[in-house]
């Protein structure tokens, strides 16, 4: 499950940002994950909470925003949202397509909560 490395990762750079502000707890972060990642939304939410533990991210709420996969054709130009995993133009069927979103996997944002 390479969710557990990913979420891990997820984990220590969060914590590392609610050290440098000297964070109590973290209360929600906000990954963007696009749906041809490889990251399966509801295997990295089990593998965040496990990751979590013991942290200041214990508890924290974490929230995956999907990207579509889309796709410009090489040979009709069209740009399509094919159907992941497969990655092809819906216009033409060509699979000489550039993949333009749907790699994304990111921290967009997290809520930090601070000494009073
Ligand atoms: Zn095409």
């Amino acid at each position: 499950m390479h969710e557990l490395a990913i979420a891990q990762a997820l984990v220590d750079q969060v914590q590392e940002a609610a050290d440098a502000q000297k964070a109590k707890r973290v209360v929600s972060i906000r990954v963007v994950v696009g749906t041809l990642s490889g990251v399966d939304p509801e295997a990295l939410r089990m593998a965040f909470t496990l990751a979590a533990e013991e942290t200041p991210l214990q508890g924290a709420e974490l929230a995956v925003e999907a990207v579509t996969a889309t796709v410009r054709c090489a040979d009709c130009q069209a740009v399509s949202t094919p159907e992941p995993p497969f990655v092809y133009c819906t216009e033409c069927k060509s699979r000489n397509v550039a993949i333009e979103t749907g790699r994304e996997l990111y921290i967009k944002s997290a809520e930090i909560e601070t000494e009073a």
